[in-house]
């Protein structure tokens, strides 16, 4: 039994039995992880206030021989991020990065990149709140991470380039589409501009959060653009979307 130590964050947890809790957890390096707390309700002298969900901790864990949950150790709390609740919008929307790293990515699919745009992105809506740009930001940049981004600046069925104006899109035919390949199928229209906009999005740093302002056009054909894109590849549905969706606003 080896005794690993690792930067993470905590995803969610789940009470188990009497005093036991069942803690998800984000780490740079192993992935996803599952852990089981033995007493962590009835104790909180050994994990305190480390196993809440958003709070940035170093785990010690050891893993088992069989099952695929590690038995938690101890956890020291490195940030509670106290601004992520200041008010419902932020707490909805940093809870539903969390959610969406944890269903996106299975045990092993999470790389270091991963952890990096959760912990930026927990970090910019600590200090600045709520935005429909954060969440776009992280949306796009978690897709492309997970290999699901769909093609944007030609059709992703005969690669002729696109138009200038309203472009299809379609998340299950890989994409955006020229008129001879949607050819009156798909419902979504996205300007090419707001194409241009996320492929630029594409091109900076991960971890940047802060300094983008996108038109509301921008936001809300790119808002139904990562909808549909999400939808296809989620496989189940999102529990905080539907609180989330009442913060982002159409225009
Ligand atoms: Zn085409």
């Amino acid at each position: 039994m080896k005794l690993e130590v690792s930067s993470a964050i905590i995803l969610h947890h789940t009470d188990y039995g009497e005093a036991d809790r069942i803690v998800t957890f984000l780490t740079p390096d192993h992935g996803r992880l599952k852990g089981f707390a033995r007493a962590a309700r009835k104790s909180r002298k050994r994990f305190g206030a480390a196993l809440e969900p958003l709070a940035e901790v170093q785990m010690h864990w050891v893993s088992r021989s069989s099952g695929d949950l590690v038995s938690l150790r101890d956890a020291d709390l490195v940030k509670l991020r106290a601004g992520l609740r200041r008010d419902l919008e932020t707490l909805t929307l940093a809870g539903y990065g969390c959610e969406l790293t944890e269903v996106l990515f299975d045990d092993s699919g999470a790389g270091v990149e991963v952890f990096q745009l959760l912990q930026a992105f927990l970090d910019h809506l600590d200090s600045e709140g709520f935005s429909v740009e954060a969440r776009l930001l992280l949306e796009i940049r978690m897709l492309s991470l997970s290999g699901y981004m769909p093609h944007l600046q030609h059709c992703a069925d005969c690669s002729s380039p696109l138009p200038a104006g309203q472009v299809s899109f379609s998340a299950f035919h890989n994409g955006s589409l020229c008129a001879e390949c949607d050819a009156g199928r798909v419902a979504i229209k996205v300007d090419r501009m707001t194409l241009g906009t996320f492929g630029r999005i594409l091109e900076t740093p991960l971890t940047r959060f802060s300094g983008f302002k996108l038109s509301p056009q921008s936001r809300q054909e790119g808002q139904a653009l990562l909808n549909d894109a999400l939808r296809c590849h989620l496989h189940r549905p999102l529990k905080s979307l539907e609180m989330l969706d009442r913060f982002s606003p159409e225009e």
